[in-house]
């Protein structure tokens, strides 16, 4: 035996109903203790050699066009502006008034029961313990969207749609919450374009994406073929064959601009599948670097769109350092990407793999549409420069709405409220990757602007309070765009 695994019989949220696949993947595996443990856990385990850390992707031999800073719209240009929704986690079972103190991963459920203690019971309109989004409070936040879906073009939706109940999820019950939530989303938005990506909730188990050379029993087709059937909605019928392949695509809504839609599952950590072989799974970032590289030559801008952010500790390094690298090969023409999976409202910029100094793009984490864990519920818009000819699809600003849940729950009315603006509140001239750099180093010098960021990190669920540990904490998830690498936080002044 290689590896050993406690397969307890609790309920761990991370294991929890994976023992026959993990057993099937242990079987397979080839790697030692160690090497298992830096691709799962990374640096923490004394960074022990790794085979399948060390792969590159290939470039096109296509000289780097000289960087190009990005050219600010003329006043009164046009704009889009896109709506992000991220990690709903809707709790189908969710009950006002059940015991939100249950000790499980996921409580306020209808099987919790009533708690002795009525400070235990879970609130009308959510929970800032272990609890998801009930369906009114979902469906109050899509129909205020409803009602102003005049005032935005179209919306990104980076997955994460089942709760937390990750211990008894079957195949069936994820693709009903995935049924449900796109006739949510058509009910409320009809005629809108959404482009969707893949959460790691969506798997049955969680975290489970096999690659397609799983077949049989574990094959993940179950999933794919049901998200081809239902992204349909929204996507054109030759990126479908794709999806059914590796849940990514691309598509143009405009002459000049592409959205590209990654399966970041294939970076995560608590996939186990990926022990087998991490590399490149499905092609997808060789894939990604055609795509670009063809955007490059027809003269486009690029969104890309994924649930894991790629700098995420849960992203697998050598997929994220890949990634890094291709963020700055392609850096004229990524013009915005925008990410979700973490519940927190951050960003993290990407800098020149050789002096990491110079700042050549930005990733925004958008904030979680459920309070899981311990969180109030937000969704963001942002404003684009676009659409015509010459647009730069650059982010201009972005603006965040939030539910006070507390007070939600004691008034018995939900309100939506304006939570901030970017440019405002951090008084930032642009959102250009130079400009969120620049804020990094004014939160280094002034602590009210680091708690502000704070505050607004966590939804506004606390004021912002930040001792030494949360400072460099929260500078330095906004250096590490690429994940295990220590050296972007080396010279953090906290
Ligand atoms: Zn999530
Ligand atoms: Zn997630």
């Amino acid at each position: 035996m290689r590896f050993v695994v406690r397969l307890g019989t609790d309920c761990n949220p991370t294991f929890g109903g994976k023992s026959p696949e993990i057993l099937t993947v242990l079987d397979t595996l080839v790697l030692s203790p160690d090497e298992v443990c830096g691709i799962v856990v990374g640096p923490n385990c004394g960074d022990p050699y790794n085979p399948l850390d060390n792969w590159n992707v290939t470039f096109p031999n296509v000289p780097q066009p000289a960087p190009v800073p990005p050219i600010p719209p003329k006043p009164g240009s046009p704009t889009l502006r896109v709506l992000h929704l991220s990690d709903t986690h809707y709790d189908a079972h969710y009950k006002a008034g059940s015991n939100a103190n249950c000790g499980e991963p996921l409580c306020c459920r209808q099987d919790d029961g009533v708690p002795a203690n009525t400070s235990d019971g879970a609130g009308k309109f959510g929970d800032y313990r272990n609890c998801d989004t009930p369906l009114w409070t979902l469906e109050n936040m899509l129909q205020k969207l409803s009602a102003e879906k005049d005032t935005f073009d179209f919306i990104y939706w980076t997955g994460d749609l089942p709760a937390h109940d990750v211990w008894n999820q079957t195949r069936q019950d994820q693709l009903n919450i995935l049924q449900h939530m796109v006739s949510l989303m058509l009910k409320y938005f009809p005629g809108k374009p959404v482009f969707p990506s893949l959460g790691n909730h969506e798997g049955a188990p969680v975290n489970s994406f096999p690659p397609p050379y799983i077949t049989g029993k574990y094959s993940i087709s179950w999933l794919y073929d049901a998200l081809a059937q239902s992204w349909s909605n929204w996507l054109p019928k030759d990126v479908i064959a794709l999806v059914q392949k590796g849940a990514y695509y691309t598509v143009s809504p405009h002459p000049g601009f592409r959205i590209i839609s990654l399966n970041t599952n294939y970076c995560n950590s608590g996939n186990w599948w990926m022990l087998i072989n991490t590399t490149d799974p499905t092609g997808e970032l060789t894939w990604l670097i055609k795509t670009l590289q063809s955007a490059e030559n027809a003269g486009e801008k690029v969104h890309i769109l994924g649930h894991i952010p790629p700098g995420d500790q849960g992203c697998l390094k050598a997929w994220s350092w890949n990634y890094y690298r291709v963020v700055n090969r392609y850096q004229n023409i990524i013009a915005g990407q925008f990410y979700g999976h973490t519940h927190y409202d951050s960003f993290q910029v990407f800098y020149d793999e050789t002096t990491l100094s110079k700042p050549v793009g930005v990733a925004y984490t958008a904030p979680s549409v459920t309070s899981y864990p311990g969180l109030n519920m937000g969704y963001r818009f942002y404003t684009v420069d676009g659409v015509y000819k010459g647009s730069s699809y650059q982010v201009l600003d972005h603006e965040t709405f939030f539910l006070n849940l507390a007070k939600a729950n004691v008034e018995g009315k939900i309100t939506w409220e304006f939570e901030y603006s970017a440019k405002a509140t951090y008084k930032m001239k642009s959102l250009y990757p130079s400009d969120w750099d620049n804020l990094i180093k004014v939160m280094m010098a002034n602590q009210t602007v680091l708690e502000t960021y704070n505050r607004l990190y966590f939804k506004s669920v606390h004021s912002g309070a930040c001792d030494y540990t949360c400072r460099y904490a929260r500078l330095c998830e906004t250096r590490s765009a690429r994940s295990s690498d220590p050296s972007l936080c080396k010279d953090l002044k906290v």
